[in-house]
């Protein structure tokens, strides 16, 4: 046992220093390594099998809601940029340049893509001749590169893997409805597989998307009550249509510009999914996105061992015939104990134990990572049993998260409750903003938070603004932020 707790104290508990706790588990647990380039990390096996579930779950859902794959280039000429000034202005300063090819320089600079609005929307214009052709609806897997200054692994990477939806459309309605739709599916994403609960609203103009009309968010709060945008949402209204001539003829013989949005989701929410479930024994993965949902391990004497390992993995054969996914770990040169807290440290829900004396009372011992709760289940009801378990599992970690955000977050009339609520009590602040800049400018100098959204369903409606005490035009929530 003593070696056992030495293992665990490898991982800096959370309330100690949090920042250290999550590159430990994100190390120890294998999940990614740093790079020789900076702001660059790899994806390890355990990790890139993260973001594989992930990517399934998303892209059927996309499909589900009419959407289709594409692929576009990597490189993006200069040109492009410059049609829509508010985009090259917003993303110039992390855009890396190719500019020779061997000793030749390039006659055209090409940017390596931050986003693929300008080049999809040049591609739009040639596809979209009339309203036939509407709506258009793709979306791009893709690598993206944006050269950040402060960088932290998955949140945020100097490149990054992520999907971009991009959609067109003939009329506001429409693509307004697409795109709260995408944030719906982005929502239900984060909440039912994730277990991540997310706070959906409108971004303020000072944090909305270079070139977009109107940008909207889900935000979810770490165990440091800390915020993450966690995915976004855009009504490009006719701009980037406008800059990249996306017309079409209507039905009524009229020439029209096209209104289009794009959806963004990246590899942060792995991030997401690690702070806000991650305890002091490591990770702690949902059901329905773990890689591995349970592992099973043989224990008892290596003179049994000739009983139990065969025992164990008819197990195994069983429940992974049913459709779950399980491991097993029958090596012999290391200790239960230690197994029992690598596997807790990964993350994976269950843990199946099997002795003899559970094999002779045609019994198993079914270990709860979120609880740590032991049942006896007979063999004969595991399948089912797993299922509930499972099931519950993923519940509640969505109700434990949930609750961490609502004990941290609440209503604030002045500044000085304001920087109270983020800093001391780690949280968020519902604030009302009179619509000023310069407020929420201030908000951000005095505090450190910044807005994260103006939610759809705010608890309360704040009357005054919190920086100049004027009439309130908005509800906010701020929140300092990774
Ligand atoms: P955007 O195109 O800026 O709306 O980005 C779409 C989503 O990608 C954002 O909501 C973030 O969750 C994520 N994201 C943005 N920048 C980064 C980054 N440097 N690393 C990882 N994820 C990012
Ligand atoms: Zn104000």
């Amino acid at each position: 046992m003593a070696k056992d707790k030495e293992f665990v104290k490898e991982i800096t508990p959370q309330d100690e220093d949090f920042s250290k706790w999550y590159i430990d588990v994100i190390t120890k647990s294998q999940l990614m390594d740093y790079s020789p380039v900076r702001g660059c990390i790899v994806f390890r096996p355990d990790g890139y099998e993260l973001w594989e579930a992930c990517q399934r779950e998303l892209d059927q859902r996309f499909k589900a809601t009419g959407h289709r794959n594409a692929y576009f280039p990597l490189f993006i000429p200069e040109s492009f940029f410059e049609r829509e000034k508010e985009h090259i202005e917003g993303f110039n300063p992390e855009l890396p340049w190719v500019t020779e090819v061997g000793d030749d320089k390039l006659e055209e600079r090409l940017a390596v893509r931050p986003t693929s609005e300008t080049i999809i929307g040049h591609m739009y214009s040639q596809w979209i001749q009339s309203y036939r052709d509407l709506p258009l609806l793709l979306n791009q897997w893709a690598n993206v590169v944006r050269w950040e200054k402060r960088t932290l692994p998955f949140i945020r990477t100097s490149e990054f893997l992520w999907q971009e939806g991009h959609t067109a459309h003939a009329t506001a309605e429409e693509a307004q409805e697409e795109t709260l739709r995408m944030l719906d599916v982005y929502t239900e994403f984060m909440e039912e597989v994730l277990s991540v609960p997310v706070i959906r609203g409108q971004k303020t103009p000072s944090e909305k998307f270079p070139g977009a009309v109107a940008t909207y968010s889900i935000e979810a709060m770490m165990r440091d009550g800390k915020a993450i945008q966690a995915g976004t949402s855009h009504n490009l209204g006719q701009n980037f249509a406008s800059s990249f001539k996306i017309e079409f003829l209507d039905k009524d013989n009229e020439r029209k510009l096209a209104h289009t949005t794009s959806w963004g989701m990246s590899t942060r929410i792995l991030g997401a999914l690690i702070m806000v479930h991650g305890d002091d024994r490591g990770l702690q993965l949902p059901p329905r996105i773990a890689p591995t949902q349970m592992m099973v391990i043989p224990i008892g004497p290596a003179k049994m061992r000739e009983h139990v390992v065969p025992a164990a993995h008819e197990l195994v054969a069983t429940l992974r015939k049913v459709g779950y996914r399980v491991g097993i770990d029958d090596r012999e040169d290391v200790s239960p104990g230690w197994k029992f807290n690598e596997y807790e440290m990964r993350g994976i829900p269950l843990r199946i134990e099997l002795g003899p004396r559970d094999l002779a009372a045609d019994q198993v011992v079914v270990v709860r990572r979120d609880t740590g709760e032991k049942l006896i289940v007979p063999v004969s009801e595991l399948t089912e049993r797993v299922s509930v378990l499972l099931d519950e599992i993923q519940r509640s970690l969505f109700e434990r998260a949930r609750a961490f955000r609502e004990e941290h977050s609440g209503p604030v009339e002045t500044m000085e409750e304001l920087h109270k609520r983020v800093r001391e009590s780690r949280g968020f602040a519902l604030a009302g903003w009179c619509g000023d800049d310069a407020c929420e400018a201030a908000v951000k100098e005095q505090t450190g938070a910044t807005s994260r959204n103006v939610p759809f369903e705010p608890p309360a409606k704040q009357k005054t603004c919190v920086n100049c005490h004027k009439p309130a035009t908005h509800t906010v929530w701020f929140g300092r932020a990774y």
